[in-house]
Formats: C-alpha cells, structure tokens, sequence
C-alpha cells in the first residue's frame, strides 16, 4: 500500500458559515461529497458560541472519518493567512477574529479561512461550470453580491484581501441607490435578491394589475415566479436587474479578459428572465472579439463548500 491510498481517505472538513445558516461537509480529493451537516448559526454576541459549534460539528464527522484539515468560508473579509476575520457584516461577532487560531486550539487541526465567493468560485473551477479553465470570473447574486477572480489558476485576494467585490463596483452614479457599503449606485443594489425586491416595491404603483400588488413580504423567488407567468411588473423589474448585470459583467470583461464568467447563487434562478438583457449589454459594450462564455453556475449552495475543501488540499 502506498501513501497515496492512506492520503486518499483522508478528508478535509469543509464549512460555509453563513448569517442564517452553518452547512458543513467532509469533501474528499476527488471532490466527492461524504457527509452533510447544516444547522442555524448561533445567533450570539459570542463568538465562542460559533468555534463551539463548528468544533462539536467536527467531533461528530470524526466518528465516521479521518479528518486532516478543517477549512472554514465566511461572508466577509479575510486576512488569509493569518485565519482571521476582518469584517463579517452578517456575522459581526467575528469581526476582528482569529477563528482558523480557535479552531486549531480546540481540534488540534490545521485550519483555514477563505471569503465565500472567493471559495466559490474555486469550486466552480474544480468540480463545476468552469473546469478545465484557469481565468475566471465568479459572480454570486444573493442577499448581496459577491465574486470570486482567479487569473491565470490563482485566486486574486488582493493586497488586503478584499478583492473581486464585484457588487460594489459602481453601475449607475446619477442619484444611484445607497449601498450598505458606504458608497451609492453599485451593482449589489441593482442585482442582488435584495434589490430585486426593493425594486418591485418601488416600480409597483405603475403596476396596479400586477399579481404582486397587496403583499409587502414579496421574495425574490416570487417574483421570479411571476415573472415567469408573464407578469409584467415582475419582467420589468428583471430586465432592469439584467440590464445593469450586463453592464458590470462588460467592465470585467475589458478589464481581465476572462475565459469564462459563472454567475450563481439564489437569483440565478431568474436567468431565462435576465439573461437576454444582460447579453445585450455585454454585446454593447464589452471588445468585441474576446472569446468569453457567461454560463450559469452548476454547483449550486455545494460551491463554497467544495472550494473550501480543494484549497485545503
Ligand atoms: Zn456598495
């Protein structure tokens, strides 16, 4: 038996630590899912309460498995190579933290920290829409929006580690919306779920037949289901989101020449709604010549996971 049998058993325990939820899995090198685990995050000051639930996540796994590494995606900046958090805004009690230190002192494991969409976007090169490629943009539409840049199969983090915030990248400066960030008019107030919602909301009074009126607790995933059934607020309000994708997908076009852009994350889901519109843009603005693919992601909610898990390795 050589050591490449003993190596291939092992598994790194790989965790996507969100606001609402912490889904953990072991993850093998052939990128194969073995186990699940999802609970809610502690909703706590502490950030004691968040290492007790991931140490006793692992504990749980290491009855069934070897565990070797423990690798750890949150939303927010990371200094990379000293496993701490910069700033979470979701998860605030991490701000400031050394979790990979925690982590280690508690497990006696390595551990390591990324940015959620920078994982993701790992993962998709490893095991989803772009693999076999090694310049690639990843852009995640969620509650916000975030990205991931790998150039040339290398992870761009940045000089502080807060590069590829796609969603702050500025779509619209006259009277722009204002962005949690600080800034106004950046493409997370146009294309996240947030803002699909917050759009309907402010576009609806034109709208009085629109089988969205009357309900405040609008989602983004109901109104990608009107869309869907030709409602023409919900079109509108997607074809605006679409418009301003595009724009932002063109900049990063000229800007790095990319082989391909993933986009993923929940909105994704209204991508027969956007994705004409975006196109459009992009085909208005972006070099004409390049060669670049603008696919949905395949992943899924597995892409941080999985990227955690092939950067432990
Ligand atoms: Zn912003």
């Amino acid at each position: 038996m050589g050591d490449a049998d003993k190596t291939d058993r092992k598994l790194i325990f790989a965790a996507d630590l969100g606001g609402t939820h912490l889904r953990a899995a072991t993850v093998d090198q052939e990128g194969r899912i073995h186990s699940r685990f999802k609970q809610n995050t502690p909703q706590v000051a502490d950030a004691g309460a968040i290492v007790d639930a991931i140490v006793s996540a692992v504990h749980e796994f290491q009855k069934a498995a070897e565990i070797s590494a423990v690798s750890l995606v949150v939303p927010g900046t990371v200094k990379v190579e000293e496993g701490a958090v910069v700033k979470a805004p979701n998860l605030p009690c991490l701000d400031g933290f050394p979790l990979a230190a925690a982590l280690t002192d508690q497990l006696g494991l390595p551990a390591i920290l990324e940015n959620d969409a920078n994982a993701a976007a790992v993962g998709e090169m490893w095991q989803g829409a772009a693999v076999g490629c090694h310049t690639i943009i990843c852009v995640t539409l969620g509650t916000g929006v975030g990205g991931g840049i790998i150039l040339d199969g290398k992870l761009w983090r940045g000089v502080d580690g807060s590069a590829a915030e796609i969603g702050h990248m500025c779509v619209d400066p006259f009277g722009g919306v204002a962005c949690t960030c600080g800034s106004r008019g950046c493409l997370e107030v146009f294309a996240s779920a947030t803002a699909i919602v917050r759009m309907t909301r402010e576009a609806s009074p034109r709208y009085p037949d629109s089988v969205l009126q009357g309900n405040e607790d609008r989602t983004a995933e109901m109104i990608f289901e009107a869309g869907q059934q030709g409602d023409e607020l919900a079109l509108e309000i997607f074809r605006r989101m679409g418009v301003y994708l595009g724009i932002g997908i063109a900049n990063l076009i000229n800007i790095l020449n990319p082989e391909i852009i993933v986009i993923g994350g929940g909105v994704v889901n209204g991508w027969e709604l956007f994705e004409k519109h975006m196109h459009q843009q992009v085909e208005e603005r972006a070099f004409p010549l390049l060669r670049v693919k603008i696919v949905r992601a395949k992943c899924g909610d597995d892409a941080g996971l999985l990227g955690a898990a092939r950067l432990a390795f």
